[in-house]
């Protein structure tokens, strides 16, 4: 019996930036040959699962945004939720990628099938095969809430902040956030003046920075619109400064130090209790754990309602939540702003390479790839946003592009070469993250005297890049087939019944 699942050149997993970035170029290049898999029934990734009180972006949006797609109309400096979803919307519809994305679609499994060279992929709706599959599924998208003794017998209401329940209103409710990281700061001010109190667990607190927020006035939208060169000096501008920063993250973490004083000048201006303002000072250098930006966090900690409890959530006992040092809070709701499966990236568990082990397995002690786009064992699977490609102070959309381009380079070596796949050689993987952990090790993530979500359960800094987005943009410019070992078509029968089914 002849075999019915449809085959595709490429398929990519995910629609935010990255998925939609991919399909993009893959029609830059002339493919149309591809499927976007996406669990949800919309693109957007991060900017549709995020739709929390106070959601932005926290790298302005003209850097923020595709090259390709520049957005004369942001407008905020730091733009909103719904205006980068809006965005993310208009460019599936620009590019023309809707009729290739399925909905609805969760990828379950994906199995290298090493006698017909292709992947085989089992969605939530259906069965496919593919010559390459690309996995955009983001960093930071799947919630992660911890294991809190008793939290499953709490009578109030619980969610995580990418999954906001906007039927449940706060006002007038006794809340806990938990949790102070980047999703948290901005909730806490959203919602502090409606709710009933606000108590706020901080296992750790972070250094905040005053947030450069303000309208794109209608000049400066009119003057992007009408000379393009103008919106790209400001992206240039942007990138640049960013560019400049790493040097003291990277090989200067002393440097930091007077970015320390600024911050704790903020805290002051705006916290006058010297109790409050103590709980608020972090104990690691700043840098170490991701530099967050905010005017009304701390104005917002220290309203009346409003309280911070220093110590991680120990238990749930019924309505009660209770902290480390034994602090009890009756509360209506909890909220959990405690991050992603970000060294766990759950699509590991349901990608099976050549060997049989699944991606999950391979990296048992850690995630590591080459470039941070292949992995040896896996032929043909590309990762945007893999392991060391995470940036702390600059757009995330960079790193994506150099990632895009790489893949595009893949894609025409397969063509060149004439083979069925590519493998990631393990000596290439192991050199390149060998260099990586070098260069981490003196970096503010790895001694700054933090625990951040930048280093996994070995304490091994596998999420960040350590060097500048042009650095990247040269590492990944071109595939040296040095660092590849080449998988030839399968001859026989496999590659009959492959090619019939190809041509069918
Ligand atoms: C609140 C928040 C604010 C942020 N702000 C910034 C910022 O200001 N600057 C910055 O650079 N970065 C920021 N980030 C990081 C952000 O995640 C990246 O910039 C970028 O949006 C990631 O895009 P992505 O396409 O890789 O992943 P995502 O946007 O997470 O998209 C992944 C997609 O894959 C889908 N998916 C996952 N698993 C499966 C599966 N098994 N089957 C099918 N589909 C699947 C998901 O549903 C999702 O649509 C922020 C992140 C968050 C959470």
């Amino acid at each position: 019996m002849g075999d019915e699942r449809q085959h595709v050149r490429v398929a990519v997993i995910g629609t935010g930036f990255g998925g939609l970035g991919m399909g993009v170029r893959l029609r830059r290049e002339g493919i149309t040959d591809f499927v976007i898999l996406e669990r949800a029934g919309s693109v957007g990734g991060t900017w549709r699962d995020n739709s929390y009180p106070g959601c932005a972006c926290d790298v302005p949006s003209h850097l923020y945004s595709f090259s390709f797609a520049p957005n004369a109309e942001w407008p905020r400096t730091f733009s909103g939720q719904p205006h980068i979803r809006a965005y993310l919307e208009r460019v599936t519809d620009t590019f023309g990628l809707r009729p290739h994305i399925r909905f609805d679609s969760e990828v379950l499994a994906a199995r290298w099938d090493g006698e017909r060279a292709r992947w085989e992929i089992r969605t939530a709706r259906e069965e496919l095969t593919a010559d390459v599959l690309v996995s955009a599924t983001g960093p930071l998208s799947d919630p992660r809430i911890p294991e809190i003794p008793g939290l499953d017998g709490f009578p109030g209401k619980v969610f995580h902040s990418a999954r906001w329940d906007h039927d449940y209103d706060l006002a007038g409710k006794r809340v806990a956030m938990v949790g102070t990281g980047a999703s948290a700061i901005q909730i806490v001010p959203a919602v502090q003046p409606k709710v009933a109190r606000l108590t706020v667990i901080q296992r750790t607190p972070p250094w905040v920075l005053p947030r450069m927020d303000r309208g794109i006035n209608a000049v400066e939208r009119w003057l992007h619109d009408t000379v393009p060169a103008t919106a790209k000096a400001r992206r240039g501008l942007l990138w640049l400064i960013r560019e400049f920063q790493v040097g003291a993250f990277v090989k200067r973490p002393q440097l930091m130090k007077a970015t320390e004083q600024l911050a704790k000048a903020h805290l002051r201006k705006a916290v006058k209790d010297p109790v409050l303002r103590a709980k608020l000072i972090p104990d690691y250098t700043i840098g170490c754990k991701r530099i967050l930006l905010s005017n009304d966090y701390y104005p917002a900690l220290a309203a009346p309602n409003a309280e911070v409890v220093a110590g991680a959530l120990r238990e749930v006992r019924g309505s009660t939540v209770v902290t480390a040092d034994g602090t009890e809070r009756e509360v209506d709701a909890i909220v959990f702003g405690t991050g992603f499966h970000v060294t766990d990236m759950p699509i590991g568990e349901r990608i099976t390479g050549a060997d049989g082990r699944t991606l999950a397995e391979h990296w048992k002690d850690g995630m590591a790839a080459l470039r941070g786009s292949t992995v040896d064992g896996f032929p043909n699977l590309l990762m945007v946003i893999g392991p060391n490609t995470g940036l702390a102070n600059s757009s995330m959309i960079l790193m994506i592009e150099s990632t895009l381009a790489y893949i595009a380079d893949y894609l025409r070596t397969l063509d060149r070469t004439g083979a069925a796949a590519l493998v990631a050689k393990p000596a290439a993987v192991r050199a390149w993250n060998a260099g990586l952990q070098r260069r981490l090790a003196r970096t503010v993530w790895n001694t700054g005297g933090c625990v951040s979500w930048y280093l996994d359960v070995n304490g091994r800094n596998t999420t960040v890049w350590p060097g500048t987005t042009a650095e990247f943009r040269r590492a990944t410019a071109r595939v040296d087939l040095a660092e590849y070992d080449l998988v030839p078509r399968p001859a026989g029968p496999a590659a009959a019944t492959a090619a019939a089914e190809v041509t069918a």
